[in-house]
Protein backbone atom coordinates (compact mmCIF):
# COMPACT_ATOMS: atom_id res chain seq x y z
CA UNK A 1 0.00 0.00 0.00
CA UNK A 2 1.69 3.47 -0.99
CA UNK A 3 0.85 6.25 1.97
CA UNK A 4 1.79 9.60 2.31
CA UNK A 5 4.50 11.33 4.33
CA UNK A 6 2.66 11.74 8.00
CA UNK A 7 1.64 7.97 7.57
CA UNK A 8 5.55 6.97 6.86
CA UNK A 9 6.38 8.87 9.85
CA UNK A 10 4.63 6.50 12.29
CA UNK A 11 4.95 3.55 10.33
CA UNK A 12 8.37 3.11 8.09
CA UNK A 13 10.79 0.99 9.89
CA UNK A 14 7.77 0.33 12.62
CA UNK A 15 6.84 -3.35 11.39
CA UNK A 16 5.68 -5.21 14.25
CA UNK A 17 7.95 -7.49 15.89
CA UNK A 18 6.67 -11.18 14.85
CA UNK A 19 6.29 -13.55 18.05
CA UNK A 20 5.94 -10.94 20.54
CA UNK A 21 3.89 -8.13 18.38
CA UNK A 22 5.63 -5.32 19.68
CA UNK A 23 4.36 -2.13 18.41
CA UNK A 24 7.27 -0.62 19.02
CA UNK A 25 9.72 -2.90 17.74
CA UNK A 26 12.97 -3.45 20.45
CA UNK A 27 16.24 -1.29 20.69
CA UNK A 28 19.01 -3.44 19.73
CA UNK A 29 22.25 -2.18 21.75
CA UNK A 30 23.91 -5.52 21.20
CA UNK A 31 27.20 -4.81 19.95
CA UNK A 32 27.87 -8.29 17.91
CA UNK A 33 25.90 -11.01 17.42
CA UNK A 34 26.24 -14.74 17.74
CA UNK A 35 27.16 -16.59 14.16
CA UNK A 36 24.92 -19.97 14.71
CA UNK A 37 21.42 -18.25 16.22
CA UNK A 38 21.42 -16.58 12.47
CA UNK A 39 20.09 -18.56 9.59
CA UNK A 40 21.80 -17.58 6.89
CA UNK A 41 24.12 -15.36 9.29
CA UNK A 42 23.29 -11.12 8.57
CA UNK A 43 24.85 -9.40 11.65
CA UNK A 44 28.44 -9.64 12.59
CA UNK A 45 29.61 -6.41 14.60
CA UNK A 46 27.54 -3.20 15.45
CA UNK A 47 29.98 -0.55 13.92
CA UNK A 48 28.53 -2.36 10.70
CA UNK A 49 25.34 -3.30 11.20
CA UNK A 50 22.54 -3.12 13.55
CA UNK A 51 18.50 -3.46 13.65
CA UNK A 52 17.17 -0.69 15.14
CA UNK A 53 19.85 1.39 13.09
CA UNK A 54 18.41 -0.08 10.12
CA UNK A 55 14.94 0.71 11.13
CA UNK A 56 15.67 4.25 11.02
CA UNK A 57 16.75 4.22 8.17
CA UNK A 58 14.32 2.59 5.91
CA UNK A 59 11.96 5.01 7.49
CA UNK A 60 14.60 8.37 6.37
CA UNK A 61 14.53 7.05 3.29
CA UNK A 62 10.71 6.72 2.65
CA UNK A 63 10.67 10.17 3.77
CA UNK A 64 12.07 11.19 0.60
CA UNK A 65 11.39 8.19 -1.75
CA UNK A 66 14.70 7.71 -1.69
CA UNK A 67 16.64 4.13 -1.96
CA UNK A 68 18.74 4.26 0.88
CA UNK A 69 19.36 6.35 4.22
CA UNK A 70 23.23 6.45 6.27
CA UNK A 71 22.74 7.52 9.62
CA UNK A 72 25.50 8.81 11.88
CA UNK A 73 27.06 9.65 15.30
CA UNK A 74 25.97 13.57 14.44
CA UNK A 75 25.50 15.99 11.39
CA UNK A 76 29.48 16.53 11.58
CA UNK A 77 29.65 13.07 11.05
CA UNK A 78 27.24 12.92 8.05
CA UNK A 79 28.99 15.93 6.81
CA UNK A 80 32.42 14.12 7.19
CA UNK A 81 31.12 11.47 4.91
CA UNK A 82 30.34 13.24 2.24
CA UNK A 83 33.67 15.06 1.89
CA UNK A 84 35.45 11.60 2.01
CA UNK A 85 34.28 11.13 -1.72
CA UNK A 86 36.79 14.04 -2.67
CA UNK A 87 39.96 13.20 -4.08
CA UNK A 88 43.06 15.54 -3.78
CA UNK A 89 42.65 17.99 -7.07
CA UNK A 90 39.09 18.36 -7.18
CA UNK A 91 36.39 20.74 -5.77
CA UNK A 92 33.77 21.85 -3.34
CA UNK A 93 32.01 24.40 -4.31
CA UNK A 94 29.53 25.44 -1.24
CA UNK A 95 26.92 28.43 -1.05
CA UNK A 96 28.39 30.96 0.92
CA UNK A 97 26.33 31.09 4.28
CA UNK A 98 26.82 27.56 5.76
CA UNK A 99 27.02 26.78 9.66
CA UNK A 100 30.04 27.59 11.64
CA UNK A 101 30.18 24.12 12.29
CA UNK A 102 30.35 23.02 8.10
CA UNK A 103 32.68 26.12 7.38
CA UNK A 104 35.16 24.60 10.46
CA UNK A 105 35.51 21.39 8.63
CA UNK A 106 35.56 22.48 4.69
CA UNK A 107 38.71 24.78 6.32
CA UNK A 108 40.35 21.29 7.01
CA UNK A 109 40.36 20.13 3.54
CA UNK A 110 42.99 22.20 1.82
CA UNK A 111 45.37 19.79 4.03
CA UNK A 112 44.66 16.99 2.06
CA UNK A 113 44.56 18.81 -1.39
CA UNK A 114 41.35 19.71 -2.24
CA UNK A 115 39.92 23.11 -2.84
CA UNK A 116 36.48 24.32 -1.22
CA UNK A 117 35.12 27.83 -3.01
CA UNK A 118 31.98 29.31 -1.93
CA UNK A 119 29.63 31.11 -3.98
CA UNK A 120 26.70 33.42 -4.30
CA UNK A 121 23.96 30.66 -5.56
CA UNK A 122 21.36 32.69 -5.24
CA UNK A 123 22.31 33.80 -8.65
CA UNK A 124 22.53 30.90 -11.47
CA UNK A 125 26.52 29.96 -12.21
CA UNK A 126 28.59 27.38 -14.19
CA UNK A 127 30.45 25.62 -12.27
CA UNK A 128 34.38 25.14 -12.57
CA UNK A 129 35.61 21.70 -14.47
CA UNK A 130 36.83 20.40 -11.39
CA UNK A 131 33.95 20.48 -8.89
CA UNK A 132 33.15 17.12 -7.64
CA UNK A 133 30.58 18.15 -5.12
CA UNK A 134 28.33 21.28 -4.90
CA UNK A 135 27.39 21.82 -1.57
CA UNK A 136 24.07 24.06 -0.62
CA UNK A 137 22.46 24.95 2.91
CA UNK A 138 19.22 26.32 1.96
CA UNK A 139 17.94 27.60 4.58
CA UNK A 140 21.08 28.57 5.35
CA UNK A 141 22.43 29.41 9.33
CA UNK A 142 21.87 32.13 10.76
CA UNK A 143 20.68 34.21 7.59
CA UNK A 144 18.05 32.13 6.14
CA UNK A 145 19.20 32.29 3.03
CA UNK A 146 17.46 30.25 0.20
CA UNK A 147 18.78 28.85 -2.83
CA UNK A 148 16.87 27.34 -5.66
CA UNK A 149 17.78 23.46 -5.83
CA UNK A 150 17.05 22.69 -8.99
CA UNK A 151 18.38 25.77 -10.82
CA UNK A 152 21.60 25.17 -9.14
CA UNK A 153 21.76 21.22 -10.01
CA UNK A 154 21.59 21.66 -13.38
CA UNK A 155 25.01 23.46 -14.04
CA UNK A 156 26.24 21.27 -11.52
CA UNK A 157 25.14 18.21 -12.98
CA UNK A 158 26.55 19.20 -16.45
CA UNK A 159 29.70 19.18 -14.51
CA UNK A 160 29.38 15.45 -13.19
CA UNK A 161 29.14 16.87 -9.62
CA UNK A 162 27.08 15.89 -6.79
CA UNK A 163 24.71 17.89 -5.08
CA UNK A 164 24.54 17.96 -1.60
CA UNK A 165 21.59 19.77 0.04
CA UNK A 166 21.74 20.16 4.01
CA UNK A 167 18.25 20.06 5.07
CA UNK A 168 18.43 20.05 8.54
CA UNK A 169 16.67 23.95 8.85
CA UNK A 170 13.65 22.90 6.64
CA UNK A 171 13.36 19.16 7.70
CA UNK A 172 11.58 16.86 5.21
CA UNK A 173 8.34 18.06 6.36
CA UNK A 174 9.37 21.01 4.53
CA UNK A 175 11.34 20.21 1.82
CA UNK A 176 12.29 17.25 -0.20
CA UNK A 177 15.56 17.85 -2.10
CA UNK A 178 15.81 14.98 -4.02
CA UNK A 179 12.40 15.97 -5.16
CA UNK A 180 13.86 19.15 -6.50
CA UNK A 181 17.01 17.75 -8.41
CA UNK A 182 19.50 16.93 -5.30
CA UNK A 183 21.19 13.88 -5.13
CA UNK A 184 21.89 13.91 -1.38
CA UNK A 185 20.32 15.05 1.49
CA UNK A 186 21.95 15.62 4.33
CA UNK A 187 20.11 16.30 8.27
CA UNK A 188 21.46 17.11 11.89
CA UNK A 189 18.69 14.94 12.79
CA UNK A 190 19.98 16.16 16.54
CA UNK A 191 17.48 19.27 15.09
CA UNK A 192 14.25 19.33 14.00
CA UNK A 193 13.86 15.36 12.85
CA UNK A 194 14.67 13.92 16.56
CA UNK A 195 12.92 17.49 18.06
CA UNK A 196 13.54 16.95 21.88
CA UNK A 197 17.64 17.93 22.36
CA UNK A 198 18.24 14.99 24.16
CA UNK A 199 20.36 13.01 21.02
CA UNK A 200 22.60 13.89 18.75
CA UNK A 201 22.69 12.18 15.51
CA UNK A 202 22.96 12.65 11.65
CA UNK A 203 21.81 11.49 8.08
CA UNK A 204 21.87 11.01 4.47
CA UNK A 205 19.40 10.26 2.29
CA UNK A 206 20.28 9.60 -1.20
CA UNK A 207 19.36 6.69 -4.01
CA UNK A 208 22.25 6.27 -6.05
CA UNK A 209 24.03 2.90 -5.24
CA UNK A 210 28.03 3.88 -5.53
CA UNK A 211 27.27 6.60 -3.61
CA UNK A 212 25.62 3.92 -0.58
CA UNK A 213 28.97 1.55 -0.69
CA UNK A 214 30.89 4.86 -0.08
CA UNK A 215 29.01 6.27 2.74
CA UNK A 216 28.39 3.16 4.65
CA UNK A 217 32.00 2.47 3.89
CA UNK A 218 33.18 5.35 5.40
CA UNK A 219 31.16 5.11 8.43
CA UNK A 220 32.00 1.22 9.19
CA UNK A 221 35.67 2.60 9.00
CA UNK A 222 35.73 5.66 10.56
CA UNK A 223 33.32 4.39 13.23
CA UNK A 224 30.62 6.64 13.20
CA UNK A 225 28.20 4.92 13.55
CA UNK A 226 25.34 5.88 16.24
CA UNK A 227 24.25 3.12 18.71
CA UNK A 228 21.12 1.33 18.97
CA UNK A 229 19.44 3.59 21.62
CA UNK A 230 20.29 6.99 19.88
CA UNK A 231 18.46 5.03 16.76
CA UNK A 232 15.66 4.61 18.92
CA UNK A 233 15.36 8.19 19.96
CA UNK A 234 15.63 10.02 16.83
CA UNK A 235 12.87 7.20 15.87
CA UNK A 236 10.67 8.18 18.45
CA UNK A 237 11.42 11.76 17.52
CA UNK A 238 10.48 11.60 13.97
CA UNK A 239 7.11 10.31 14.61
CA UNK A 240 5.26 13.72 15.63
CA UNK A 241 7.91 15.67 13.25
CA UNK A 242 4.71 17.12 11.05
CA UNK A 243 2.89 18.12 14.34
CA UNK A 244 5.78 19.78 15.71
CA UNK A 245 6.99 21.47 12.52
CA UNK A 246 3.73 22.68 11.50
CA UNK A 247 3.21 24.43 15.30
CA UNK A 248 6.44 25.82 15.45
CA UNK A 249 5.68 27.35 12.04
CA UNK A 250 2.52 28.88 13.21
CA UNK A 251 4.36 30.29 15.69
CA UNK A 252 7.26 31.51 14.11
CA UNK A 253 5.18 32.94 11.73
CA UNK A 254 3.25 35.25 14.94
CA UNK A 255 6.68 35.89 16.90
CA UNK A 256 8.29 37.54 13.26
CA UNK A 257 5.11 39.49 12.85
CA UNK A 258 5.94 40.48 16.13
CA UNK A 259 9.48 41.24 16.08
CA UNK A 260 9.19 43.48 12.68
CA UNK A 261 6.45 45.93 14.83
CA UNK A 262 8.83 45.81 17.81
CA UNK A 263 10.79 49.38 18.23
CA UNK A 264 14.13 47.44 19.32
CA UNK A 265 14.40 45.64 16.48
CA UNK A 266 16.12 47.05 13.60
CA UNK A 267 15.87 43.91 10.68
CA UNK A 268 13.83 41.03 10.76
CA UNK A 269 14.78 37.69 8.46
CA UNK A 270 12.50 35.47 8.33
CA UNK A 271 11.46 33.93 4.49
CA UNK A 272 7.97 33.59 5.72
CA UNK A 273 7.79 38.04 5.19
CA UNK A 274 7.33 39.28 1.95
CA UNK A 275 10.16 41.66 2.21
CA UNK A 276 12.91 38.17 2.63
CA UNK A 277 14.69 38.44 -0.71
CA UNK A 278 13.76 35.24 -1.93
CA UNK A 279 10.60 34.87 -0.19
CA UNK A 280 9.04 33.78 -3.59
CA UNK A 281 11.38 31.08 -3.97
CA UNK A 282 11.02 30.01 -0.30
CA UNK A 283 7.06 30.03 -1.32
CA UNK A 284 7.90 27.26 -4.42
CA UNK A 285 10.85 25.45 -2.90
CA UNK A 286 9.36 24.77 0.78
CA UNK A 287 5.77 23.64 1.89
CA UNK A 288 6.68 26.41 4.67
CA UNK A 289 8.76 29.18 6.13
CA UNK A 290 10.72 27.16 8.86
CA UNK A 291 10.25 27.98 12.38
CA UNK A 292 13.83 29.85 12.93
CA UNK A 293 13.90 33.47 12.30
CA UNK A 294 16.93 35.97 12.19
CA UNK A 295 16.95 39.66 13.74
CA UNK A 296 19.28 42.46 14.34
CA UNK A 297 18.59 43.97 17.93
CA UNK A 298 18.62 47.51 18.60
CA UNK A 299 19.76 47.53 22.43
CA UNK A 300 22.85 44.96 23.94
CA UNK A 301 22.40 41.52 22.24
CA UNK A 302 23.96 39.74 25.58
CA UNK A 303 21.31 41.57 27.88
CA UNK A 304 18.63 40.64 25.57
CA UNK A 305 19.97 37.03 25.73
CA UNK A 306 20.69 37.20 29.33
CA UNK A 307 16.83 38.41 30.13
CA UNK A 308 14.68 36.34 28.32
CA UNK A 309 12.84 33.63 30.69
CA UNK A 310 10.86 30.85 27.76
CA UNK A 311 13.58 31.46 25.54
CA UNK A 312 16.83 29.43 26.50
CA UNK A 313 20.01 30.71 25.67
CA UNK A 314 21.73 27.97 24.19
CA UNK A 315 22.82 26.97 20.62
CA UNK A 316 21.26 24.07 18.65
CA UNK A 317 17.59 24.20 17.00
CA UNK A 318 14.71 22.55 15.77
CA UNK A 319 13.53 21.04 19.52
CA UNK A 320 10.03 21.65 21.46
CA UNK A 321 12.07 24.33 23.54
CA UNK A 322 12.77 27.30 22.44
CA UNK A 323 15.92 28.53 22.07
CA UNK A 324 17.75 31.87 21.54
CA UNK A 325 21.72 32.72 20.52
CA UNK A 326 23.74 35.35 19.21
CA UNK A 327 25.95 33.54 16.18
CA UNK A 328 28.87 36.11 16.69
CA UNK A 329 29.60 34.63 19.95
CA UNK A 330 28.05 31.15 19.27
CA UNK A 331 27.25 29.18 16.60
CA UNK A 332 29.78 30.89 13.99
CA UNK A 333 32.61 31.82 16.54
CA UNK A 334 34.78 29.13 14.29
CA UNK A 335 34.74 31.79 11.42
CA UNK A 336 37.02 34.48 11.36
CA UNK A 337 35.48 37.88 12.47
CA UNK A 338 36.14 39.64 9.07
CA UNK A 339 34.22 37.17 7.16
CA UNK A 340 31.65 36.85 9.03
CA UNK A 341 31.26 40.28 8.77
CA UNK A 342 31.48 40.54 5.05
CA UNK A 343 28.82 37.63 5.66
CA UNK A 344 26.32 39.47 7.55
CA UNK A 345 26.61 37.95 10.83
CA UNK A 346 27.13 41.03 12.31
CA UNK A 347 27.64 41.32 16.26
CA UNK A 348 24.07 42.41 16.74
CA UNK A 349 22.30 39.40 15.00
CA UNK A 350 20.39 37.08 17.53
CA UNK A 351 18.91 33.95 15.98
CA UNK A 352 15.99 32.32 17.36
CA UNK A 353 14.74 28.64 17.37
CA UNK A 354 10.44 28.49 17.85
CA UNK A 355 9.11 25.40 19.77
CA UNK A 356 6.03 24.11 20.68
CA UNK A 357 5.16 26.33 23.70
CA UNK A 358 2.30 29.04 23.51
CA UNK A 359 3.38 31.49 21.20
CA UNK A 360 1.65 34.29 23.13
CA UNK A 361 3.98 33.49 26.38
CA UNK A 362 6.93 33.66 23.34
CA UNK A 363 6.21 36.75 22.09
CA UNK A 364 5.43 38.39 25.31
CA UNK A 365 9.14 37.07 26.97
CA UNK A 366 11.00 38.33 24.26
CA UNK A 367 8.87 41.81 24.21
CA UNK A 368 10.07 42.22 27.79
CA UNK A 369 13.17 40.93 27.34
CA UNK A 370 13.81 43.52 24.47
CA UNK A 371 12.29 46.11 26.73
CA UNK A 372 14.86 45.14 29.82
CA UNK A 373 18.02 45.39 26.98
CA UNK A 374 17.05 48.75 25.49
N1 LIG B 1 24.13 21.47 9.58
C1 LIG B 1 23.49 22.51 10.15
C2 LIG B 1 22.69 23.45 9.30
C3 LIG B 1 23.57 22.70 11.54
O1 LIG B 1 22.94 23.75 12.10
C4 LIG B 1 24.35 21.79 12.31
C5 LIG B 1 24.48 21.96 13.76
O2 LIG B 1 24.06 22.95 14.33
C6 LIG B 1 25.00 20.74 11.66
C7 LIG B 1 24.87 20.60 10.29
C8 LIG B 1 25.88 19.77 12.43
O3 LIG B 1 25.10 18.85 13.11
P1 LIG B 1 25.56 18.13 14.50
O4 LIG B 1 25.62 19.20 15.53
O5 LIG B 1 24.48 17.11 14.71
O6 LIG B 1 26.88 17.51 14.25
Amino acid sequence: MTVRFDTKLVHSGQEAEPGTGDVVPPVHVATTYDRYAQDPPRYFYARGENPTREALERCLASLEDARYATVFSSGQAAAAAVLSLLSPGERLVSSAGVYGGTYALFSTMDRYGIRVDYADLTRPRPFPPDVRVVWVETPSNPLLTIVDVGETARPAHERGAIVVVDNTFASPALQLPLRLGADVSLYSTTKFVAGHADVLGGALVYSDAALHEAFTRHRELTGAVPGGLDCFLVHRGVKTLSLRVSRQVDSAGAIAAALAESPDVAEVIYPGLPGHPQHPLARKQMSGPGSIISFRCLGDPEKLMAGTRLFTCAVSLGGVRSLIESPALMTHRPMPRARRLAAGITDDLIRLSVGIEDPVDLIEDLTAALEAGR
